[in-house]
């Protein structure tokens, strides 16, 4: 596989990061993950314009232009003939001298700046979309600033191993006793013909693909209610399901043990990812 890093392309095996990148000491960096459907990149200016927000609130700099951004993406799925699948990029504070807490000075240290391919041949027809998933609910321990995409994700990783051990998809995220949003994603329930999901806030990422399901939703003459809501209530839910940019729309059929409807996806939300599917490869570039 060839990568990106710091402005070569390089085998996989030949890119290196410092020991000291803050990103490894400190977590102290970004990420986005892009979604590749034949060939093509599934909203990339979401994409680019949630990476400069993440950039600015963390008073880092944008070291790459949007277009020069999208000449990686499109390079990297060209040299490694990607149909279908995911690009990973990082941004990172860069490699200071030393260990530090004090962020160092930028016009020392450069940020880093990597980009990999993942193929995942035929991931639009996922299994999964025919079965739905099954969830447990855990406790939202992780910090306050959730709308910014940093690459801080043990947390969210010991969810899904929570959900791993108890024989289940994935995990979602209760604060307060409030749902949050999924482990990687975020969460809803439909009722009727409403669709309820978290309002916008520092407490959930602001999810590109949930801003397109949203839209798609109330084109299709369904209700959307952005507010607070709990297990309990996505439990007494017609149907429920989960958004990202690797996964798309994806069923929820269990939630903490309770079957919703009849075990199988909702029609639904499995309408929402046909449209979702299909209006994101007519504007793919
Ligand atoms: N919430 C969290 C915590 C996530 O990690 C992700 C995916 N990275 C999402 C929501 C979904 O965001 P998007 O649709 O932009 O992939």
């Amino acid at each position: 596989r060839t990568v990106y890093v710091n402005g070569e392309y390089l085998p996989e095996t030949e890119a290196k990061v410092s020991i000291f990148d803050r990103a490894f000491l400190m977590a102290d960096g970004v990420y986005e993950v892009t979604s590749v459907l034949d060939g093509k990149l599934i909203d990339f200016d979401g994409h680019a314009v949630r990476l400069e927000r993440s950039l600015l609130e963390l008073d880092m700099g944008v070291p790459l232009s949007r277009d020069a951004l999208l000449e990686i993406h499109r390079e990297l799925v060209r040299r490694n003939d990607v149909v279908d699948g995911m690009i990973y990029l990082q941004i990172t504070r860069g490699a200071a001298a030393d260990r530090d807490f004090v962020f160092p000075d930028p016009e020392e240290v450069p940020q880093t700046v990597v980009l990999f391919t993942q193929s995942k041949p035929g991931m639009a027809d996922s299994p999964a979309a025919k079965t739905g998933m099954r969830v447990i609910s855990i406790e939202d321990q992780r910090w306050g600033r959730r709308d910014i995409k940093t690459v801080q994700l043990l947390y969210p990783s010991m969810g899904k191993m929570m959900a791993k051990k108890a024989g289940v998809d994935d995990a979602w995220l209760v604060e307060n006793g409030y749902v949050t949003e999924g482990t990687s994603n975020n969460a809803y329930f439909i009722k009727g013909n409403t669709i309820v999901t978290r309002a916008l806030s520092s407490d959930i990422l602001h999810g590109i693909t949930r801003a397109a399901v949203l839209r798609f939703a109330r084109e299709a003459q369904m209700t959307v209610e952005e507010r607070n809501f709990t297990i309990e209530e996505a439990q007494q839910g017609d149907e429920a399901f989960i958004t990202s940019a690797s996964t798309f729309v994806m069923p929820v059929v269990e939630i903490d043990g309770v079957t919703l409807g009849d075990g199988k996806p909702g029609p639904k939300a499995l309408r929402l990812r046909e449209i979702y599917l299909e209006e994101s490869r007519k504007a793919a570039i």
